[in-house]
Formats: C-alpha cells, sequence, structure tokens
C-alpha cells in the first residue's frame, strides 16, 4: 500500500467526552463529508459510543449510509434540495432541515404520500446568509402553525463563533431567541434547540441549549488556530495520521532544479525522497516548503511543486530514508494538519476533508 490514513477512534471518543465533560447539553456528531475525510461509519459508531446522542450530514444520501449500516440514532440532514427523494428520506426517519417555504412543501407533501409525519428542524438565518429562513419569515410563521409536519427542532448556524470574543454571535443568539418567541407564538415548541457548532461547543456556554453539533473539535482540531489556539491548547487530541511510502531515495548534487517548472532549487548536495502521493490524493498543490513529511521524527520539507500522483521532499544528506520505506505526511509524531493548512494558505477542515477516498482509513 503506498499510502494510507489512520485514524485513531480513542482520540474521537476522547474529544466526545472533552465536549460533554464542559456542557450539559446533548452532543450531536456532525459527520458529513465522510465525517470529515475520516469515515462516515466507523466514526458514527465510535461517536455513538462515546456518548454522542445525534449525527448530523449535510446529504440526504449521507443520512442513507448511516441507516443502510443499521444505525438506528437520531439523523438529520441540513442540505437537500427541494428534488431530493424525501419519501424515501421520511421512510429512513431521517430528520430534515427546513430552510424555505418551499421546502416545507414539498416535505409536507412526502409525509401525505408516505403517511408519516415528517420530523423537521426550522433553520433560521441569523446572520450566517446562508442557510435558513430569512425574507419568508413572516409568511413562514402564517403556515407552520397548521403544517402537517413534527417541529422537533428549531435551529441556527453561527457565522463568527470561532472569533470568541466577536459580539456577533450574541447577536445572532438575540434574534435566534426573537425568532423562537415567535414561532411560540403561533402554538409551535420545538423539543430541541441548536445552535453551537464546534467554537460555541469549547466558548459559549449560553449558547448550548439542548444540543451542540460537534465537527471539528471532534476530529481533535481546532475550528480557529488564530483565534482559539492549536487544538493541543484545546485539550483536543487530533485523530487522523497520514502515512505514505517512498517511492524512491535519491542523492542529486547542489543546484537541481526539482519537479515541475523547476521552481526549488537545491542549495547543497542532497538525498530526496518521493512520496507516493499527490494533488489527486489531496495534497494541496500550492503547498510551500512550510509543509513536508517526517521519517523517524525528522522532518523533511517539501521541495517544489506538488505533483498528480508525488511530491518530492528534502531528506538531508545524512539520512538514512531508503526506497520504500514509510513516512509520516501530517499526524502522530509529524507536521500537524494545522502546518500543512498554514502551508497551503487554507484551514485544517480542508486538509482532512479532502484526503481523497482512494486512500484507505484503517481504524485504531
Ligand atoms: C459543518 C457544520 C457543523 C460543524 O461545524 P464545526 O465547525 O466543524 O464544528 C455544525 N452545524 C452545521 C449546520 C454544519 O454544517
Amino acid at each position: 500500500m503506498r499510502a494510507h490514513v489512520e485514524i485513531n477512534l480513542k482520540a474521537i471518543a476522547a474529544n466526545i467526552e472533552r465536549a460533554k465533560n464542559s456542557t450539559t447539553a446533548n452532543v450531536l456528531a456532525v459527520v458529513k463529508a465522510d465525517a470529515y475525510g475520516h469515515g462516515l461509519v466507523p466514526v458514527a459508531k465510535a461517536a455513538l459510543n462515546a456518548g454522542a446522542s445525534w449525527l448530523g450530514v449535510a446529504l440526504v444520501e449521507e443520512a442513507h449510509a448511516l441507516r443502510d449500516a443499521g444505525i438506528t440514532a437520531p439523523v438529520i440532514s441540513w442540505l437537500t434540495p427541494i428534488s431530493e427523494d424525501f419519501d424515501a428520506a421520511i421512510k429512513a426517519n431521517i430528520d430534515l432541515a427546513v430552510p424555505s417555504l418551499a421546502h416545507l412543501v414539498v416535505i409536507e407533501e412526502a409525509g401525505r404520500r408516505t403517511g408519516i409525519k415528517p420530523r423537521v428542524h426550522i433553520e433560521i438565518d441569523t446572520g450566517m446568509t446562508r442557510g435558513g429562513l430569512l425574507d419568508e419569515w413572516a409568511d413562514f410563521l402564517k403556515v407552520i402553525g397548521g403544517a402537517d409536519v413534527h417541529v422537533v427542532g428549531a435551529w441556527t448556524h453561527f457565522a463568527r463563533a470561532d472569533e470568541p470574543l466577536e459580539a456577533f454571535t450574541d447577536s445572532q443568539i438575540e434574534r435566534f431567541e426573537n425568532a423562537l418567541g415567535e414561532l411560540r407564538g403561533v402554538g409551535i415548541n420545538p423539543e430541541i434547540i441548536h445552535l453551537s457548532n464546534s467554537a460555541a461547543s469549547l466558548t459559549k456556554v449560553g449558547a448550548h441549549k439542548d444540543l451542540v453539533r460537534l465537527g471539528i473539535a471532534m476530529y481533535g482540531l481546532s475550528p480557529d488556530v488564530t483565534h482559539m489556539g492549536a487544538g493541543e491548547s484545546l485539550n483536543l487530541q487530533p485523530a487522523m495520521t497520514l502515512k505514505a511510502k517512498l517511492h524512491l531515495v535519491k542523492s542529486v548534487p547542489a543546484g537541481s532544479a526539482v519537479g515541475y517548472g523547476g521552481t526549488a532549487v537545491t542549495g547543497t548536495a542532497t538525498k530526496i525522497g518521493i512520496v507516493a502521493m499527490g494533488y489527486s490524493d489531496g495534497i494541496p498543490r500550492n503547498t510551500s516548503s512550510a509543509a513536508g513529511v517526517s521519517f523517524k521524527g525528522q522532518r523533511a520539507p517539501i521541495l517544489g511543486r506538488v505533483s498528480m500522483d508525488q511530491f518530492v521532499v528534502d531528506l538531508g544528506i545524512t539520512s538514512e530514508a531508503v526506497t520504500g520505506d514509510e513516512v509520516t505526511v501530517f499526524g502522530e509524531n509529524g507536521y500537524s494538519v494545522d502546518e500543512w493548512a498554514a502551508a497551503a494558505g487554507t484551514i485544517n477542515y480542508e486538509i482532512v476533508t479532502r484526503i481523497a477516498s482512494r486512500v484507505p482509513r484503517i481504524y485504531g
């Protein structure tokens, strides 16, 4: 195997316990996007075993995959075009977000066709300006009281909770409370109020309400290294380690231009390693030498551009690495996901979610 991802399910369990210890709310484990690249079903099962009581996904297909795996815990799917097969979703006991009047109409119709009352969570746009009811709110209030749905929850999503000192989150909470009051005014009393993502789960107790939606923190990573510090400082344990084989190790003279465009030139004679992974595997092409791999704890920075299936690292003239050895790209005893993210000008979320499905996941 030229590369693989190791997933530490004990770290995921520890991160859930850490979240549970700092809240009275229940925990919804966010497992969208193949559990942020960690593997949908194994992570969902580990999260439920560790005390999460809900699962959250973006796509209805992801929710079906959980049901097909025999998982019976409540699941919310919150990104459903109105052309979705809501009949199948309702039959599979999948909770649905309602972000618009059009959604309410098609979900009600599906409920009538299936003879099962749809379980819905009213999504309110309180300032994220992405999903959720905003301009239709007054009209929604007129119809929701008589709608043929079971309103299980009401929820919103924070735009800036990863900046703990930012007052915008408080303004979102206030707008949410007002909307909730208006819902109650028309006789709708959702049982489960949920607002918090990882950042708010870690910093904003007042926003926890009944359920926190734990995503990145469950995977042991910080929602925002700049404003909240790295995962370790938040007592989180990273769950993903990426390892790859050195396809080749060879010595090159000083002045060697490495890779497409010859963008890196060796300053001295050195040993280079060709790592058998590339941008098609989710290694960002624009990664700078601020990232690299480690061999037995020794760091080897990237040289030049990342290719489709491979990239080159500078092992150093004294390295003992030989062709066929294994290196750690990121994770345990290596560069951190955050270092890779910084080197690529992106965030840790993007690094872990983009590791391609052709890289096998191994669970421990
Ligand atoms: C992705 C997502 C989350 C989790 O966000 P994190 O920052 O990873 O904790 C929570 N709620 C919704 C609606 C999401 O889409």
